[in-house]
């Protein structure tokens, strides 16, 4: 059988059914997901299948549930070992690296380039630097370290770099791994018994490159071992003059309980900040992106403005956003949305701004909807743990974001001592501070507040 036969419509069809019965689904998942794949070309030992959605998260999901099938049913057909890549249909297979280049890099998303990064002044600093290091790696700033929110574009510029230090030098080896990929592969050497041989696997994995890539470096920090050959990693590679690069969630001076041996090294380096985009970066990037689906729907300037006025903290968000208005059209035949559209779409994403508008009672509400507390036994003398501790955060949102006093804080509660409201204020605030009860209370407050301010 050779590959030919593939791009024949029935033949293909058939192929995909025993996909089906060996993934064991159903002919809806079917129809939802394999129907619309089509057989592009068979490239050395690399199959690629476009799907026909369009959408990232369609490739994420084939990657992870069905990619295993695909090689299996598509390699015995050809008797042959491959690789199945999906791709969208606006790329063709030759924007991918090229096949000879013995390059670990199937985990840089070809869309994270220079190319589609949008510069404005929240990433210009982070930006500049990235391109210097891309042009001269190992050079001008080791480590590179770059901190920021969550979804502000770090894994995105981070791999920009690699794939512009690879498309000027095929032969350099690159790396990108997340910090639980890191972890994993120590925990894995260090479950083989350490021995000789792990050691030496693991250490030729990130030893022997040009550019380490480790991204939300942030989950390392604590976990001891993982940490410690992160550190020797660091340390072999610096001297060799390799170039590393790391993201995370914040500077690292902040990290209370790091080592000062990390903060001296880190600061060896660069450390660049990304911070939320203003509004004429938001519609860049949104028009960015529109324009990807331009030949089918048309996004318009008002509709880019009702998401880049409504959504501010994230990007993710925002292609998130502009996604959703995207599928919608797509359900009603590719139907151009207008600015009614939008907002029936986008109603889980932003809220009309008078239910927007911050009250204690929306804190209330919030607080028990996301704790699973209740109304009336948040405004009770109850005393169980898992109604203080709601409570708590109740006092502390209300002080921290109505800017009312700690009185009328207790009058809301129908308590008459306000120094109730001060000692529970300050619980939370120690709690986002240290976790010591492991509740991540930072990360639950954060949550909360970004729902009641609607994005
Ligand atoms: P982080 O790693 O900081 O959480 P990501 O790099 O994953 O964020 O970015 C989230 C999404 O936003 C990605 O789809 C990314 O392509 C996009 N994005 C972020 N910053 C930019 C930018 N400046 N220009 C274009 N797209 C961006
Ligand atoms: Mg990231």
């Amino acid at each position: 059988m050779n590959a030919e036969n593939f791009t024949n419509e029935e033949y293909w069809e058939e192929i995909k059914r025993k996909i089906q019965r060996e993934a064991n689904v159903s002919d809806i998942t079917y129809h939802l997901w394999f129907e619309n794949l089509e057989f592009r070309e068979l490239s050395g030992n690399t199959v690629y299948i476009v799907s026909e959605k369009e959408d990232e998260r369609a490739l994420g999901y084939l990657n992870k549930k069905f990619k295993d099938y695909f090689e299996t049913v598509i390699g015995e057909e050809l008797n042959q070992i491959i690789s199945v890549k999906f791709i969208l249909n606006s790329n063709t297979p030759h924007t991918y690296e090229p096949e000879e280049t013995k390059i670990d890099n199937d985990t840089l998303n070809p869309d994270y380039t220079f190319e589609s990064f949008v510069v404005g002044k929240n990433n210009m600093m982070a930006h500049q630097v990235s391109v210097a290091v891309a042009e001269d790696p190992g050079k001008t700033w080791n480590p590179l370290y770059i901190y920021g929110g969550p979804g502000l574009g770090k894994t995105h510029l981070m791999q920009s770099i690699g794939h512009f230090i690879l498309k000027k030098d095929p032969t350099k080896k690159v790396i990108y791994v997340t910090s639980e990929q890191f972890t994993n592969d120590v925990i894995e050497s260090l479950r083989s018994g350490n021995t000789a041989d792990s050691m030496s696997k693991l250490r030729d994995k990130y030893r022997t490159v040009d550019v380490l890539m480790i991204d939300d470096i942030q989950f390392i920090i604590g976990k001891e071992a993982t940490q410690e050959e992160f550190f020797h990693t660091f340390n072999a590679l610096h001297d060799a003059g390799k170039q590393i690069i790391l993201s995370s969630d914040k500077n690292f001076k902040e990290f209370k309980t790091l080592d000062e041996r990390y903060i001296s090294r880190f600061a060896w380096g660069m450390p660049v900040d990304i911070t939320p985009p203003d509004y004429e970066t938001r519609s860049a990037i949104l028009k960015n992106n529109a324009d990807k689906y331009k030949i089918k729907i048309k996004i318009s300037e008002e509709i880019i403005d009702y998401i880049a006025s409504n959504i501010k903290s994230n990007i993710r968000e925002l292609e998130g956003a502009l996604n959703k208005i995207i599928g919608f059209s797509k359900l009603y035949n590719n139907m151009e949305p207008d600015l009614e559209f939008a907002k029936e779409a986008l109603k889980d994403y932003i809220y009309p701004s008078d239910s927007n508008k911050i009250t204690f009672d929306r804190i209330v509400d919030v607080v028990c909807q996301e704790c699973g507390a209740s109304k009336d036994a948040i405004m009770s003398n109850k005393r169980n743990a898992d109604i203080v501790y709601p409570r708590h955060i109740i006092m502390f949102l209300a002080y921290d974001m109505l800017g009312i006093t700690y009185q009328q804080i207790a009058n809301n509660l129908h308590r008459s001592d306000h120094t109730t409201v001060i000692s529970g204020c300050k619980k939370i605030s120690e709690e986002i501070n240290s976790n010591k009860s492991g509740k991540n209370t930072k990360e639950k407050v954060e949550s909360i507040k970004k729902i009641l301010s609607g994005n």
